[in-house]
């Protein structure tokens, strides 16, 4: 087991977010409470993604400066800073200013859970979007 990385909650990934999600996402935030269609929008290529009011993700929480459902956040947001470029590559987001504490191993791992994901999301979207 690695260490994972250090976030410092800076909040630049909560920020003007186009994060994708998955029916698990999804169902796992409705659960939480949140209504259908409160969080997300499907998007033309037909991708759920997470909506922003302000300029923050809707799930953020100001007073607090945190994620609302950190412990129920989405996939891809518990993977980032991992991200993969258009061609596949698996990178460590510039964004993220933590992003050189992660180990290979993780960015590794987390690499894999991405392209799982990915693919998943678009299986759900019924079409393949990506390499
Ligand atoms: S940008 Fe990086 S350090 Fe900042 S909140 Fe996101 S994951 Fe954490
Ligand atoms: S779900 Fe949480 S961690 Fe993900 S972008 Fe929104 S506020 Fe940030």
């Amino acid at each position: 087991m690695f260490r994972s990385m250090r976030c410092t909650h800076c909040t630049k990934c909560c920020q003007g977010t186009r994060m994708e999600l998955c029916q698990a996402d999804i169902a796992r935030l409705v659960r939480r409470g949140h209504a259908e269609g409160s969080f997300y929008e499907v998007s033309e290529d037909g991708i759920p993604r997470l909506i922003n009011e302000q300029g923050y993700c809707v799930l953020f929480d100001r007073g607090r400066k945190r994620c609302s459902e950190y412990a129920a956040r989405p996939l891809g947001c518990s993977i980032y800073p991992v991200n993969l470029t258009e061609d596949g590559e698996v990178v460590v987001d510039a964004l993220c200013p933590e992003g050189n504490s992660l180990g290979g191993e993780e960015i590794s791992e987390k690499g894999k859970r991405l392209r799982r994901l990915l693919d998943t999301i678009d299986a759900e979207a019924g079409k393949r979007l990506r390499p």
